[in-house]
């Protein structure tokens, strides 16, 4: 048994990391570890190396748009081994980034999985040693779900997505989702044909109904297939590609990608002789201020299950520093949450969708937007933007902001802003607009397009 910590973190990610650098801040002894790469889903598998291939995959638009701002056609060829050259040279960059913000805390990083023996007990996997602990934090994150249908083993998953040794011409990619669609739109840029295999009737069921029309809109404009309604029922290996049956039918694809969410990293963790509880989806519960059901046990992050974002993990582990060995007491925020959807046009969002927003208030105005973007006009590409508010008529509140088109993620991060203060409409209104930008139409919607008058009308 070596020396006791103040806090032992089980897991490097987003979450984890923030805690353990804040807690040694304010003195405390720490010890953090992690099994796999310093950085978590998001610098390893997730956001990071997502975003390079987004920003990739639009040169493929750019190329074609140059033409029509008088460049002469160049004749671009995409190279999938120098990307993620590049790609896995700027994550080796970030890890070490990530390692020595810990070193440099004074936090003592152990390379190793470890698991929980007791509420204040962690035995680490590689050597056995035994850790006591004051407090413990669990920052351990998700893992992609698979279905439990034949050939399941076959496919790929996000895990994988980024190391593949090439691009197959034809892939099927299934769910729905953030990763789904995110996926489906890059890959079809960098020379991909996806099908898309959605169970619901519109991809993305939980955001606003306009975004997910005007997505899918584009995404098939774009030439992905989607099948809505279906799911895949099998995977089968035929030579060098798959077979992949659905209720409706076969598909042949050279990939086979499922996102159809992911599951909290809980199986393992010695959850039970800790006495901390999971949910039925396998998640620790806890308390606003992340605690467990045992009384030395935090946890913060997507094995949490609460809202499955890396800003959110870094401030619900940032809250619990402070927290238990600050001198501040503050739980993180989890309303307004503002988020993004990279895919190609991209989606940023805040607040209530139109339908939320219905069902809470009794008389709801909608202000809705759409127009060719300057990048378009142009040339001969259709594609539109898509700008809504939707704005409670009594008080005057904006209680959504939901975008579709160039720079949707940057123009929500400043949205959800104002929203966040409880900005009315009329202060939108009374903000003078930047021309020519696409985001001033934010300012400048002045009539709502469904008036709606509630009962009283
Ligand atoms: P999501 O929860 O976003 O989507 C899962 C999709 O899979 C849904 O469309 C769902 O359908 C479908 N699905 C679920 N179970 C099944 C099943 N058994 N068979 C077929 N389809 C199924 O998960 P993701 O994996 O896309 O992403 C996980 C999380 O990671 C996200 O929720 C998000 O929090 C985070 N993330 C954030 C990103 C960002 O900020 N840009 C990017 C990527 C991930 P249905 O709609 O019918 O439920």
């Amino acid at each position: 048994m070596t020396e006791p910590v103040d806090l032992f973190v089980i897991g490097g990610g987003s979450g984890g990391v923030r805690a353990a650098r804040i807690a040694a801040g304010h003195g405390a002894k720490v010890a953090l570890a992690e099994e796999y790469r310093y950085g978590g889903t998001c610098v390893i598998r997730g956001c990071v190396p997502k975003k390079l291939l987004v920003l990739a995959s639009r040169f493929a638009d750019e190329f074609a748009r140059a033409a029509d701002f008088g460049w002469t056609p160049v004749d671009a060829r995409f190279d999938w081994a120098s990307l993620r050259a590049a790609k896995d040279r700027e994550l080796a960059r970030l890890e070490g980034l990530y390692r020595d913000g810990l070193a440099r805390a004074g936090v003592r990083t152990i390379d190793s999985r470890a698991v929980l023996e007791g509420p204040d007990l962690v035995r680490l996997s590689s050597t056995g040693e035994r850790v006591r602990a004051r407090r413990v934090l669990i920052a351990t994150g998700g893992t992609p779900s698979r279905p439990g249908i034949p050939g399941a083993e076959l496919a790929i998953t996000s895990n994988e997505i980024f190391d593949l040794s090439a691009l197959p011409s034809r892939m099927v990619i299934e769910g729905g989702g953030f990763i789904a669609v995110e996926f489906a739109c890059l890959l079809q840029r960098l020379g991909v044909q996806v099908t898309l295999v959605y169970r619901g009737e519109l991809v993305l069921r939980r955001f606003d109904d306009d975004l997910r029309v005007h997505l899918d809109a584009a995404m098939r404009e774009s030439g992905i297939e989607i099948r809505t309604g279906e799911t895949i029922t099998a995977i089968e290996r035929r030579g060098a590609s798959f077979r992949v049956a659905t209720e409706r039918g076969e598909i042949d694809a050279g990939l086979v990608m499922l996102a159809i969410g992911r599951v909290p990293n809980t199986q393992g963790l010695g959850l039970e002789r800790a006495g901390v509880e999971i949910d039925e989806r396998g998640a620790i519960r806890v308390t606003p201020d992340s605690r467990t059901s045992a009384a030395s046990v935090w946890a913060v992050g997507d094995v949490t299950d609460r809202v499955a974002l890396t800003p959110v993990a870094i401030r619900e582990g940032h809250a619990f520093a402070d927290s238990e060995f600050g001198n501040e007491r503050w739980v993180c925020d989890h309303e307004d949450v503002p988020a993004a959807v990279f895919t190609t046009p991209e989606i940023g969002t805040v607040g209530l969708t139109e339908a939320q927003a219905r069902e809470r208030f009794a008389r709801v105005d909608i202000y809705r937007s759409r127009f060719r973007p300057m990048s378009n006009v142009l040339s001969a590409r259709v594609e539109r933007m898509l700008m809504k508010l939707v704005v409670d008529h009594d008080s005057d509140r904006v209680l959504g902001v939901h975008l579709c088109g160039p720079d949707a993620a940057e123009m929500i991060q400043l949205a959800a802003i104002p929203l966040k203060m409880g900005a009315t409409k009329r202060q939108f209104d009374r903000t003078m607009a930047v021309h020519p930008t696409a985001a001033e139409e934010l300012v400048t919607m002045r009539e709502p397009v469904v008036p709606d008058r509630g009962a009283a009308g």
